[in-house]
């Protein structure tokens, strides 16, 4: 065994199973797994001598330094062969400085974290180069895994199909039929996965694959699969190395099937751990109203998850009635004295582009968050002088048909607050100068 080391762990139970065992949930008593990693082994190092690790890393181009989640790879999947990780250098994604949108809502300091930003537009990479590398590895081993398989709403389908035909392995994608923009579509269709768009919603899609994988030979690539939330998490730590290893008051991120809202709070529990950082922030998952059974389960004091059908959203991306890692975000909201919050669809909408104004360009989902950002201002539940970073989590090139419409006043019973129509003119200096002349005192800020 390497000094560095992990393995899977029940979240409510002490049976664990190695990284390279085809298993997702307890067979116990079918709890969610978690990775556990050896916390001991990792404080053998100072959090001086990880912080100056992580800096130089920072000037390296060996291909593993130069990505945000290997060059932490002691925390992430601590014994993987270099040569078997199949990485695209995701992750160090900008952090955005939200200083005039944050002066426009009145409050001191908000960062946009950029995950979008990213081969293929998501922050699914992060969690997605951890899986592939670890079933790369597998099969380099032997083990007789012929194919990797996901439900998706669009973004899980993209990060697996592109790091499977790096690394030469066939994927399997599953989406539901007509629930995603045509950009998330044809990246698998692109990638070469086999593509399978089912007559159902995301959560008929998370049942068929369940199936599909229940045979060991298909290897599950969903986020019940914990490998996954180890590249996830690491949006933590990088988030506080760019601020200078200090911690946000607060962080907010859009929520569906509830992975990430776990992965963002073992990242800080990481980091906490390590000693890098002193404080928790506190953690607030937005949900579309359309689907928000995290959010109702919340209302109700977490008595349980009560799955409901999922409407129809623009956020396509969280439309999900039946959060498969519920447990952990619970625990997530609980241990970082956190809340559920959710927004209307002309919330998310006028939100994303109101944020467009100063520089951004949002998807439906950083919206959500977005949203949830001005409501709790609004509400006082985040205070003026708080310093927070909202998660967005998609490209907004991916959901162009909703930008567009929103521009074009065409999205139903919503009020596009922030629409910016083009000027039809001839021709002519006349009437070209009484448009900008007009327009341009109006825009001045
Ligand atoms: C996956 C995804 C989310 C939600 O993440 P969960 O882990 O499912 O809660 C949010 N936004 C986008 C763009 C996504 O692709």
């Amino acid at each position: 065994m390497s000094l560095f080391n992990a393995h899977f762990k029940n979240i409510n139970g002490s049976d664990t199973y190695p990284l390279d065992q085809v298993i997702y949930r307890s067979p116990i008593d079918n709890s969610l797994l978690e990775v556990e990693q050896d916390r001991k082994a990792l404080a053998s190092k100072s959090p001086e001598e990880w912080k100056k690790l992580f800096a130089e890393r920072r000037q390296s181009f060996k291909p593993a330094d130069t990505s945000g989640i290997w060059s932490k790879r002691e925390m992430v999947l601590p014994e993987i062969a270099e040569e078997d990780i199949v990485t695209m250098q995701e992750g160090f994604t900008p952090l955005f400085d939200g200083s005039a949108l944050a002066q426009e809502l009145q409050m001191k300091k908000l960062w946009v974290k950029l995950c979008g930003n990213s081969h293929t537009g998501s922050f699914k990479d992060l969690g997605m180069t951890v899986l592939v590398s670890q079933v790369n590895s597998m099969i380099k081993k032997g083990k007789p895994i012929k194919a990797v398989a996901c439900a998706s709403t669009g973004d899980t389908s993209a990060a697996l199909s592109a790091y499977c035909a790096k690394a030469g392995i066939p994927s399997i994608v599953f989406l539901p039929a007509g629930k995603t923009s045509t950009a998330q579509l044809i990246q698998p269709i692109s990638n070469g996965s086999i593509v399978l768009a089912l007559d159902t919603d995301f959560d008929g899609c998370m049942e068929i694959v369940q199936q599909v994988t229940a045979d060991n030979s298909i290897y599950l690539a969903n986020s019940m699969n914990s490998l996954r939330v180890e590249g996830q998490k690491t949006i933590s730590p990088e988030i506080c190395q760019q601020m200078n290893w200090q911690v946000p008051d607060t962080i907010i991120i859009p929520g569906g099937n509830l992975g990430n809202v776990s992965a963002l709070a073992k990242g800080f529990d990481d980091c906490l751990a390590m000693g890098l950082i002193s404080k928790k922030p506190r953690i607030i998952v937005a949900q579309a109203a359309a689907a928000n059974p995290f959010y109702q389960a919340y209302q109700r004091g977490f008595d349980q998850l009560v799955p409901v059908k999922a409407q129809k959203t623009l956020a396509s991306a969280i439309q999900i009635g039946n959060p498969v890692s519920y447990p952990k975000a619970k625990r997530a909201i609980e241990e970082y004295n956190g809340l559920v919050i959710d927004v209307t669809e002309e919330e998310l909408s006028n939100a994303a582009h109101r944020a467009d104004r100063f520089g951004l360009y949002c998807c439906p989902h950083t919206g959500v968050a977005l949203g949830a950002l001005e409501k709790l201002l609004s509400q006082g539940t985040i205070t003026k002088d708080e310093e927070v970073v909202v998660i967005s989590t998609a490209h907004g090139l991916k959901f162009t048909e909703f930008k567009v419409a929103y521009h074009e006043k065409s999205l139903e019973k919503i009020s596009s607050d922030f629409a910016n129509p083009i000027f039809k003119a001839p021709a002519k200096i006349g009437p070209v100068m009484d448009i900008l002349k007009k327009e341009m005192a109006e825009r001045r800020r």
